[in-house]
């Protein structure tokens, strides 16, 4: 946990932070309010598809947009959301927000899916199926239309109470990924047990792949993994031409990554989007699945 917190941000080194429950309290604090004061932002990045070059996805990613700090990234203040508890009414805003987009974005062919990030603290919420059923209700999105991403350690925490609330998230029609594929210590008997639709490759083996053969062999292997479980697999981090080549050499579905489109403001996303889609690059209405 230490060496978590040292590893974060601003918040982890914040001083009243090290001096007890009460610090602790207060940043809790300032994280509600954030919350109830609209300070949090949802930022989306664009995935593609690598045989044509389809909008398929997007990833919708958190930022705090503080008054003081500026945008704080997400991995300055999830984990001490992670610590307090804070995560689940975090993670559900992400869920709310995604689902307003999906129903503003799905029926005009914008954007047929949304991924958003679940941590290991969702998976065990006992209410968190019902939570997120009722807001895609809510805003009138279709279930189908969203992906969850989760992380082979968040599975890995306890495998059987995952499994439930994956089993459930797939019985409401949501599509499920592995996130940061490769980094954790997932079996293939595990693999094959889940309701997954999609493997995602860690970034840190698509950044290298273009320079270190073994990462290469890594991101090759991934992929034959995924087809063989007939899972879609999605490459993250792709920086440059030659890697997103590399990829679609080596049969890779989607990419994510720099090289196509940062992670943008809803309205910038919206604009780029629309951009793609007046210069012919028209997004489809169902994405190009592997399967
Ligand atoms: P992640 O889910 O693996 O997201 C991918 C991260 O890689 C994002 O960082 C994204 O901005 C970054 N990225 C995308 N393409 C490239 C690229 O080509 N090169 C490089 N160097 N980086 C790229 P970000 O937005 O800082 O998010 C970091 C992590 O924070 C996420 O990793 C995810 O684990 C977590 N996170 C973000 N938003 C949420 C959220 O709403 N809920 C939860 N629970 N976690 C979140
Ligand atoms: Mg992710
Ligand atoms: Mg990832
Ligand atoms: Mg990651």
């Amino acid at each position: 946990y230490e060496a978590k917190r040292r590893r974060a941000g601003w918040l982890a080194y914040d001083p009243r932070f090290d001096h007890g429950s009460a610090a602790t309290l207060t940043l809790l604090g300032e994280m509600r309010r954030a919350l109830q004061r609209q300070e949090l932002r949802l930022f989306v990045q664009p995935k593609l598809h690598l045989l044509d070059g389809t909008l398929v996805g997007a990833e919708a990613l958190v930022r705090w947009q503080h008054p003081e700090r500026g945008l704080v990234p997400p991995l300055e203040f999830i984990p001490f959301a992670e610590e307090t508890g804070f995560i689940h009414e975090l993670s559900l805003w992400v869920i709310d927000e995604a689902a307003r987009l999906l129903a503003r974005w799905g029926p005009i062919g914008l954007l047929p899916r949304l991924s958003v990030n679940l941590s290991v603290h969702d998976l065990m919420k006992a209410d968190l199926v019902t939570q997120l059923a009722a807001r895609l209700q809510h805003h009138g999105a279709s279930p189908q239309a969203l992906c969850l991403e989760i992380t082979e350690s968040a599975i890995m925490n306890d495998p059987q109470r995952a499994l439930q609330t994956l089993q459930a998230l797939k019985a409401l029609g949501c599509k499920l990924s592995i996130d940061d594929f490769g980094t954790g210590y997932s079996s293939y008997a595990t693999l094959r047990n889940l309701p997954v639709d999609e493997l995602k490759i860690d970034m840190s083996f698509v950044r290298a792949m273009e320079k270190v053969p073994k990462d290469a062999m890594i991101v090759r292997s991934i992929i034959e993994v995924a087809h063989n479980l007939n899972l879609s697999v999605v490459a993250e981090g792709v920086e440059n031409e030659a890697i997103w080549q590399q990829l679609a050499t080596l049969g890779c579905d989607e990419a994510q990554g720099w090289h196509i489109g940062r992670p943008m403001p809803v309205e910038s996303f919206e604009a780029w989007a629309r951009e793609r889609a007046a210069a012919g690059l028209s997004p489809a209405a169902v994405p190009g699945q592997h399967r």
